[in-house]
């Protein structure tokens, strides 16, 4: 069995469950696939945004990674605390109740899935003041601040110009000004979108950006692009910008800054970007047998930007990269690449949604096209929250 193979997967988020279960798809079972993350649970995140709301609870977008144990992966809970990726040796620090013990793994193939982590602390008062809800805890105490709101002024802000999902702060503005009205407090309750970028979804260029900022402000949002935060007054309520500016608030929900996680910049993966380098095609690192996928990558687009953060990117790189381990190592099939195609939903609330999809690839920019709000993309993004879950799990 000399020839058996350990593939080892750093992150059990959208890329690393789609790599782990694909390749296992593909590969012999004398092949190891071994998948690492410190949550026991994979959470779907779109559906952080119906939780608000109060649609959806957590045991229902959440499952727990260990079910993929069934399938033939080997799932371990615990802390990636150190990465070689010359020699694919990663150290994990698993926790229990009698302590904490470390173990070494050496992979023939590693895959880094770890995504974006949430750095809230790097603006001052930010943490305190408000909710953030891009984690679960922080998507559950905005529900339940929003369930006692008895009308005053809302802030939703992004507190750098990039972040995971660049619709997500657009349509959790919009979802709550839904509920608002709903609760019949919307005579009595403003809603501001102040934006670290010069505007929604830049990277797919003017026309989608344009048709975004209108189903924010035709809901009654008032948008104010191109305000970096850069303190939060908590006692006073006080959002201090780059520019000068000052709002107030009664509720404040905020994207946090991202960065690469502590471990792959200790391990000195990441470029000046920040983030991971990958080749944009196969996501190979260019350290042998080291593949980066999803958020924790760093991918250049010739129009300066980078592909954004996006789970529909996350998954196709996860196919691509789990189809190409398993070429090279059984010879079965040929070589794959990811395209940049990639789609998103736009919820309005409402029962409602917008819908992007295009090629973010294209040169000289991305090609994108938004068709208009209908019931048919809400509709489509529920159905595509039931496959993931049951697909998967
Ligand atoms: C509110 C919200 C709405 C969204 N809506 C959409 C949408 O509609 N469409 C879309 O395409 N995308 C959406 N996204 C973005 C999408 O969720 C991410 O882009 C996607 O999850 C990225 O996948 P990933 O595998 O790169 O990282 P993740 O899914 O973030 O997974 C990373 C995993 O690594 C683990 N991890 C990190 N560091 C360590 C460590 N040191 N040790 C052990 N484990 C570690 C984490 O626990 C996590 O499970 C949304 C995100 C949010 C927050």
């Amino acid at each position: 069995m000399s020839d058996a193979k350990t593939v080892v997967i750093l992150g059990g988020g959208v890329g690393g469950v789609v790599t782990a279960a694909t390749l296992r798809e593909q590969l012999p079972h004398q092949h190891r696939i071994v998948l690492v993350d410190r949550e026991p649970d994979h959470l779907f995140a779109p559906s952080l945004l119906w939780l608000i709301t109060g649609q959806r609870t957590a045991r229902q977008i959440s499952r727990p990674l260990d079910r993929l144990a069934k399938k033939g992966i080997e799932v371990v809970c615990g802390d990636v605390d150190r990465i070689d990726p010359g020699t694919r040796q990663v150290s994990i620090i698993e926790r229990s109740s009698t302590g904490a013990t470390s173990r070494e793994i050496e992979a023939d193939y590693l895959v880094v899935s770890l995504g974006g982590e949430l750095a809230p602390d790097t603006i001052p008062g930010l943490a305190e003041a408000g909710h953030s809800f891009y984690t679960l805890a922080g998507a559950e105490s905005l529900r339940d601040a929003l369930r006692t709101f008895e009308g005053g002024r809302i802030v939703v802000l992004t507190a750098a110009p990039a972040y995971k999902c660049p619709a997500a702060p657009y349509e959790a503005a919009m979802l709550i000004n839904d509920q608002i009205r709903k609760r019949k407090l919307d005579d009595r309750t403003h809603i501001d979108l102040y934006a670290a970028e010069p505007g929604p979804l830049g990277v797919a260029g003017p026309d989608v950006s344009a048709g975004v900022r209108s189903m924010v402000e035709a809901a009654g949002i008032d948008y104010h692009p191109e305000h970096q935060v850069v303190s939060v007054d908590t006692p006073k309520r006080r959002l201090v910008f780059a520019n000068g500016a000052t709002a107030e608030f009664d509720l404040l929900a905020y994207v946090p800054p991202h960065q690469a996680p502590r471990v792959v910049r200790d391990a000195g993966m990441v470029d000046d970007s920040g983030w991971i380098p990958a080749d944009r095609n196969t996501l190979h690192t260019g350290y042998d047998g080291v593949y980066a996928i999803g958020d924790v990558t760093g991918i250049p687009l010739k129009m300066g930007k980078l592909l954004p953060m996006a789970g529909v990117f996350a998954e196709r790189q996860a196919k691509v990269v789990a189809h190409n381990i398993s070429h090279d190592i059984t010879g079965d099939g040929e070589m794959k690449w990811f395209d940049g195609n990639g789609e998103c939903f736009v919820e309005t609330g409402g029962g409602k949604a917008g819908f992007g999809r295009g090629d973010f690839y294209a040169e000289p920019a991305p090609q994108v096209t938004l068709h208009p709000v209908g019931r048919r993309w809400h509709l489509g993004k529920v159905l595509f929250e039931k496959r993931w879950l049951s697909k998967w799990f």
